[in-house]
């Protein structure tokens, strides 16, 4: 007998958008390669670490190599003094009151939003906004949820929530019966938040159908009005319903250096096949101290410094910068008349594609005639057809040379 794989891998369909960008891009620069081609697909920040930041790391690494304060492995769940950081400063200045055990600290938000899946059972229903950040849906199919994708550009068994012009970018209750619900606000791809309002509806519907909503505020640092919860536990109740994601990724830079946290309240509950109920937050403990080992000692100090004033300053600095840039591309595109989304509680730009173009069309004439490259919406799901989207985290310079090209074309 040869070895059997998990074929659930072979249904994810998705990740052919993305190589196909590559060879767009790469095709197009062979071809002319004298061109200056400005990226404005990546949802990789570009700004450096904060100095803060750097001061912490540093001085921690250098602990290690000291026998006297050399630290082997560290609690799976992470080191008390960044989880009490994170409730002070982003916590309860809210009014939002969390216990060390509800936090856990990871290397990512996209391992926790991806692996939560595995502590609920295979029959639930699983919800996904459309267009989504891929990682929930493809982690799901690889887990057996979803079944193959129809010819509609949907997993079978998944539950799609458009998000789209027509109803204004904020989900609909779902019709029928849903058990997991990914939310994720301020949105990526969208660029598009919530308000309490909306997002309390959310936390109702979850609490009278029993439902338990996965809620990714990686953005959360990115909000600008002030009727947006910057925190699911904002909403009341939410704490019986809600786990939620966060990630010093896009807020200080942390893409490459890897910290994040996922909270998950004592109150939520799961069912076993009797019907006996068991804490979430158990079979995340049991899950975390099983597969993972904890993030490393410097990293977590340097995280640490995230929240010291120094740090403070200097990420509001670079959120400043990027949203600086988010404005330049929403004025540029909707003087040309475009129809443009997002990019004021997030760094993603949302355009309509004129002229009925569709995503890829859209994609090609800008990367051939402005030599932008961009991410077609398509690519985050079948509602994301006719739309484009732009980032913000390319430098100020290249921000305004690619809306300068833009506005010489006939659109
Ligand atoms: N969640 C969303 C919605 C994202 O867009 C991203 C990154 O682009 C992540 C999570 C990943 O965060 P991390 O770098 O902490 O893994």
């Amino acid at each position: 007998m040869a070895v059997i794989i998990n074929e659930n891998y072979l249904l994810i369909k998705s990740n052919y958008i993305f190589s196909e960008i590559n060879q767009r891009v790469e095709k197009y620069q062979n071809d002319n390669p004298d061109v200056d081609i400005i990226r404005m697909g990546i949802g990789d920040v570009t700004r450096p670490l904060p100095r803060a930041v750097v001061e912490k790391f540093t001085e921690a690494v250098q602990e290690m190599g000291d026998a006297k304060s050399f630290r082997g492995y560290g609690p799976e769940q992470g080191y008390d003094f960044l989880i009490n950081e994170i409730i002070k400063n982003d916590y309860a200045p809210r009014g939002i009151d969390l216990a060390p055990d509800e936090v856990f600290i990871s290397d990512g938000a996209k391992c926790d939003t991806g692996n939560i899946q595995e502590i609920f059972g295979l029959l639930n229903t699983v919800a996904v906004t459309d267009p989504v950040y891929p990682v929930y849906v493809e982690s799901n199919v690889m887990a057996g949820r979803t079944g193959p994708m129809g010819d509609d550009g949907r997993y079978q068994k998944l539950v799609y929530i458009p998000c789209t012009e027509d109803n204004g970018f904020v989900p609909e209750l779902p019709t029928t019966p849903v058990d997991l619900i990914y939310l994720c606000f301020p949105n990526n791809p969208t660029g598009t938040a919530l308000t309490k309002e909306q997002l309390a509806q959310w936390v109702d519907y979850a609490r009278e159908n029993n439902s338990i909503i996965l809620f990714d505020a990686a953005y959360e640092a990115y909000i600008r009005e002030d009727n947006i919860p910057h925190s699911i536990y904002e909403i009341e109740g939410a704490r019986e319903v809600a786990i939620e994601f966060r990630s010093f990724s896009k807020n200080a830079g942390f893409t490459g250096t890897r910290c994040a946290f996922t909270v998950v309240p004592q109150e939520l509950v799961g069912f076993d096949g009797e019907g006996n109920p068991h804490s979430i937050n158990s079979l995340w403990n049991r899950r975390q101290t099983t597969k993972f080992n904890g993030v490393s000692y410097p990293i977590q100090m340097a995280t640490c410094a995230v929240y010291s004033p120094e740090g403070q300053k200097e990420i509001n600095e670079s959120i400043d910068y990027y949203m600086n840039n988010a404005s330049i591309i929403r004025n540029s595109l909707e003087n040309l008349g475009l129809r443009v989304y997002g990019g004021i509680n997030s760094p993603y730009i949302w355009v309509k594609t004129p002229q009925a173009m569709d995503s890829w069309q859209f994609f090609d004439l800008l990367l051939d005639e402005a030599h932008v490259v961009g991410t077609p919406g398509v690519g985050f799901g079948p509602s994301g057809e006719g739309y484009l989207r732009l980032t913000a985290f390319n430098t100020l310079e290249n921000t305004e040379k690619a809306m300068e090209r833009i506005s010489k074309l006939n659109l």
